[in-house]
């Protein structure tokens, strides 16, 4: 491919990413600010998703017919597994040939890159770029930066870019790539943010508890920043609670609706307040695992505990799990053919 080719490879997969948002209304309201339920966006193109373990490949684009399918890997991470379902559904909606997929495609810059686009076949670059800005369009960044209150002086920290790709659901290093891309950092900030180890991230912030899954498992550091957030958490995520209280008017946190919906709560304390500082609100300091949750919407609630319904603050958050190790068709499909026969 000549450089032109190339250019042409990444608009393609550019446009057709942005359609399929426009299409499935992901670009619209509140859905701007929440991560891209790729999962979801296939069942909705009407392709038929599994999961099933797999040696070296990390997924699969199959068609026969009008019919198109999408396997991926169980044995991967969920992160991984999201970006292999974004380049399966690129390949899906751009027309593609049926095609397995190694893990050269997370080795790839996902843009433009010289020394990349001369080895790669248009149709896996078209899938590339379509992969890059389906699961990270340029206004969830946006969005999440708002509501998050980041600038790029925030986002010249680690920890703040990896609690970004939280969010937007991608890897760190997938965040990383993102915000080069719509230019909210540079080159070197690039290369040195890259330098950061996620696990040294998560560990920073459990005060020596270990991590449940050292591979699979994130830390989701959840501030009132985060009122009315999706949360898409795997099974074995720990979730730490930083909140003000206003201790001093005796107002405190409770989180009895997560110790009723089946969270464990590890760690429960409050942060030194500084030297100096007095009157200063406190930092209330939360450690919780989910364990099996049965319910998907909480509100914590920070009040007087003899007068609980004078002014209190909440915190509402909606907590959905995401599979991504079990064997078989994608959950929901399973449903419906159940329902159908
Ligand atoms: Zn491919």
């Amino acid at each position: 491919m000549t450089r032109h080719q190339d250019q042409r490879a990444i608009l393609k997969g550019m446009k057709g990413a942005f359609r399929l948002l426009r299409d499935l209304g992901l670009d619209q309201g509140q859905k701007r600010a929440q991560r891209v339920d790729v999962f979801d966006c296939i069942d909705r193109t009407g392709a038929v998703l599994m999961f099933q373990p797999l040696d070296k490949l990390l997924g699969a684009f199959m068609k026969e017919g009008g019919a198109a399918g999408i396997i991926l890997n169980t044995e991967r991470p969920l992160g991984m597994q999201r970006f292999t379902a974004a380049h399966e559904l690129g390949h899906w909606v751009l027309g593609h040939d049926p095609h397995a997929d190694d893990e050269g495609i997370l080795r790839r810059g996902p843009l433009a890159d010289g020394r990349v686009f001369k080895r790669v076949p248009p149709e896996e670059r078209e899938a590339d770029a379509f992969a890059s800005y389906f699961l990270l369009p340029a206004h969830l960044i946006k969005t999440q930066m708002e509501v998050q209150g980041w600038d790029v002086h925030h986002l010249a920290n680690p920890d703040t870019v990896y609690q970004a790709a939280l969010r937007f659901g991608t890897s760190y290093a997938g965040a990383i790539y993102g915000l080069e891309r719509e230019k909210v950092i540079g080159q070197d900030l690039r290369r040195q943010l890259l330098a950061a180890k996620p696990k040294d991230l998560k560990l920073a912030l459990l005060d020596g508890q270990p991590l449940p899954n050292t591979r699979r498992s994130d830390v989701w550091l959840l501030t009132e920043r985060d009122e009315g957030a999706v949360i898409e958490a795997g099974r074995d995520d720990l979730f730490l609670l930083r909140l003000n209280e206003a201790t001093g008017a005796g107002y405190v946190w409770t989180f009895d609706e997560l110790k009723e919906a089946g969270f464990a709560i590890l760690k429960d304390g409050r942060e030194p307040v500084p030297e100096g500082q007095l009157g200063a609100p406190t930092v209330r300091r939360v450690l919780a695992q989910a364990g099996h949750p049965t319910a998907n919407t909480f509100r914590l609630k920070e009040c007087r505990p003899w007068d609980p319904d004078d002014d209190p603050q909440t915190l509402t958050l909606h907590y959905r799990t995401a599979t991504s190790d079990e064997a078989g068709q994608f959950e929901r499909q399973r449903l419906e053919r159940l329902t159908v026969q």
